[in-house]
């Protein structure tokens, strides 16, 4: 859309990428809180058909994760799903579903999100240096995981920016760069939700995910 100065601001898109088994609230407070605090334009899930890094564990049907983040984003206008991955049918690498998502959204600025988990592990990933410089990241924090930068190299610790502990973001031009977020604390994982369903036949704490995903859980009687 035109500025008041008539130079037309560059779209700003983050993409989520992850198992989603199930999405939480985590997941859905770090999409609506990056929207606003980035000034994001949209932000967009990617669920994986079968994450690499978590080979041994297969995950719930493709169907069944997507018809959650379906049920889970349904009113959010600037929230929504790819099924890039699934499309494929196969288990793919973050360095190979990334250019062809930023071959598709050449004209936006592109943010590619993971939680401190995925950042601790970062250099796990195929071409992992390649994927950090290949476009911008969010790093986000997550209760229980600290955030350090001595496992990666040089040429990615200085394309960090720091935003902890401030109230504002700067969004540089200069480059891919690698903003880190304590924006988000919410202390949800996928695993504990599977572990309660399936040790206790009931989501524990009913926060963790929205209503329309416990029904479905529940309907489709999945984690047991
Ligand atoms: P699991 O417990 O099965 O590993 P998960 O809760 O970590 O699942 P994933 O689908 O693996 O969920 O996560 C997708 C992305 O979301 C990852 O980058 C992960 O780090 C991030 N993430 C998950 N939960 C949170 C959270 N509570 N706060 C911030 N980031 C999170």
């Amino acid at each position: 859309m035109p500025s008041l100065s008539g130079v037309t601001k560059q779209k700003q898109i983050a993409f989520y990428g992850g198992t989603f088994d199930p999405v939480h609230c985590g997941h859905l407070t770090v999409a609506k809180r990056l929207l606003k605090i980035f000034d994001l334009d949209e932000f967009i899930f990617v669920p994986a058909y079968h994450a690499p890094h978590k080979a041994e564990n297969v995950p719930t049907s493709a169907y069944h994760r997507f018809a959650m983040l379906t049920l889970a984003t349904q009113n959010e206008p600037r929230i929504s799903i790819s099924t890039l991955e699934l499309d494929h049918g196969k288990k793919r690498y973050t360095v190979e579903t990334l250019p062809e998502i930023l071959e598709g959204n050449a004209n936006s600025k592109v943010f590619f999100v993971m939680g401190a988990d995925s950042w601790s592990e970062i250099t796990t990933w195929r071409d992992w240096e390649r994927v950090m410089l290949m476009t911008n990241h969010i790093v986000v924090t997550r209760p229980g995981y600290e955030i350090t930068f001595d496992h990666v190299t040089d040429l990615v610790r200085e394309r960090i920016i720091d935003l902890r502990d401030r109230d504002y973001v700067q969004i540089e031009s200069d480059g891919p760069q690698i903003y880190i977020t304590d924006s988000v604390k919410v202390d949800v994982s996928a695993t504990e939700i599977r572990q309660d369903v399936s040790e206790d036949d009931r989501l524990d704490r009913s926060d963790d995910v929205p209503q329309e995903v416990a029904k479905y859980i529940e309907k489709y009687e999945l984690y047991k």
